[in-house]
């Protein structure tokens, strides 16, 4: 949706610097941005294989969520409270440097808006679900409010929800433009360079060469923050499993067909549901379906999956919003998201020189803009708080060998998609 921009060189030739990154997501940018504050004399390169924003970082709902989904899910660490306010704590670092970056390059509500989300419950199951979650918000002294089914129509100008939380700490990205305005705010010595993937890395005495298409970096230290790529390197191999989901997007339509407010966002009462997002485009708006996990251990989802993703997000934008159901959808699309068997990142300094930011675990909006945070100051020996909470993480647990892997993980999503119903 957003124009298109100059891109960035690619990387041509021999140099050297003193940090490479691989990978120009959330995990990467954020190291990147986290190293120049420490020092700004480090001669960084990011190498992003794609164009920056054109992968998962850019394609996403936009989403930066302080809270975990669940408090009780071991996805966050298991029921403990302690837990779930480091989770908070690791979130809200996150959402603290994303907001900083936003005041200084003076961003629009429209790139990056703090003005919270909606969990949105469609059946009874939702409801108590909601209720349950709020009652845990609680205990934990996190602001919430619980609406009635009345007052989210309000809000969505549809009457399929039956209840909702509203939470104030989200902050909404219009992705790609966040994405994006991240990779532009990094200024020299820090370099970012589009379509140079690294291919291959190799040890050349105590350097590293890092050699891409058209070119090579020597480098000191390398942060390897491309998520489930790292596999391609030999890394956590057989310790993450890759995990797409899937987007679909309206075309404009006239804000006269659907009250309510005209930008809102909404994650689904239970964490297999569906996201739905309204965002004003112009004079006209648009809706965001999200919904469908699959597991491809190639990290390559084809055509067909992304048709049955598609019609799957046909089906629940006409189940909530029936007076738009002749609207079609202009833009479909998914991304790969790595998720560990115990729920903790792939971080820490991997091999002498090289360390890893990967392994999001799905929210990487704020996890591996984290990560990629926490990466940079244990790289310089800089103690914090996120560092002292990433290392306490454990190593990812290996998989179970294939094809009990594939097996698992196809039927656990299938399961837990089963669960998540109407939602
Ligand atoms: C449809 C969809 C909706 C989502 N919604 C949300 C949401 O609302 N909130 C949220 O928190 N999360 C959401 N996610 C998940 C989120 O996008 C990911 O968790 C996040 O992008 C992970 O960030 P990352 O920096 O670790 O990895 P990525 O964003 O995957 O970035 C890794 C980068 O590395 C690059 N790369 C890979 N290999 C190489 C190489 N060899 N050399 C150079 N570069 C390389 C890739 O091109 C990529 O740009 C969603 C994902 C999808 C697909």
């Amino acid at each position: 949706m957003l124009p298109p921009r100059r891109e960035k060189s690619r990387l041509q030739g021999d140099i050297t610097a003193d940090v490479v990154i691989i990978g120009g997501g959330f995990a990467g940018l954020s190291a990147a941005r986290r190293l120049s504050e420490l020092d700004p004399s480090l001669k960084v390169a990011v190498l992003e294989a794609d164009l920056v924003g054109d992968a998962a970082a850019g394609r996403n709902s936009g989403f930066i969520i302080d809270l975990p989904h669940e408090v009780s899910s071991d996805d966050y660490g298991g029921d403990s409270a302690a837990k779930s306010r480091e989770a908070i704590e690791i979130s809200r670092t996150a959402i603290k440097m994303a907001s900083t970056v936003a005041a200084e390059e003076g961003w629009s509500r429209d790139v990056f808006d703090p003005c919270g989300r909606y969990s949105a419950a469609i059946s009874g199951e939702g409801d108590d679900h909601l209720t349950a979650y709020a009652g845990q918000l609680v205990g934990l002294g996190e602001d919430h409010r619980l609406l009635t089914a009345e007052e989210i129509a309000e809000v969505t100008g549809t009457r399929a929800y039956t209840s909702a939380l509203f939470t104030p700490g989200t902050v909404m990205l219009q992705p790609a433009a966040y994405i994006r305005g991240l990779a532009d705010s990094l200024r020299d010595p820090v370099r970012v360079y589009e379509k140079s993937p690294a291919v291959r890395l190799e040890r050349s005495g105590t350097a590293w060469i890092v050699k891409t298409p058209e070119g090579s970096i020597s480098t000191g230290r390398i942060i390897l923050a491309n998520n489930g790529h790292a596999e391609s390197f030999g890394f956590f191999k057989g310790r993450m499993l890759h995990i797409f989901t899937f987007a679909s997007m309206t075309r404009r339509f006239s804000p006269d067909l659907l009250p309510g407010h005209r930008k809102w966002a909404a994650t689904p009462a239970l964490p297999m549901g569906t996201t739905i997002r309204r965002v004003p485009d112009g004079d006209g708006d648009r809706i965001l379906v999200r919904s469908r996990y699959t597991y491809h251990p190639g990290i390559v989802a084809g055509d067909g999956t992304l048709r049955r993703a598609g019609a799957q997000h046909d089906k629940k934008f006409k189940a909530r919003f029936p007076a738009l159901g002749d609207i079609p959808m202009e833009y479909r699309w998914g991304g790969a998201m790595a998720v560990t068997w115990n729920a903790v990142p792939a971080f820490g300094e991997i091999e002498d020189g090289i360390f890893a930011a990967c392994g999001c675990n799905g929210v990487g909006a704020s996890k591996a803009t984290a990560s990629g945070l926490a990466a940079a100051e244990l790289m310089l020996g800089h103690r914090s708080r996120l560092t002292e909470i990433y290392q306490r993480f454990d190593a990812p647990k290996p998989l179970p060998p294939q094809p009990f892997t594939t097996i698992g993980a196809k039927a656990n999503l299938a399961f837990k998609e089963w669960m998540a119903g109407a939602e």
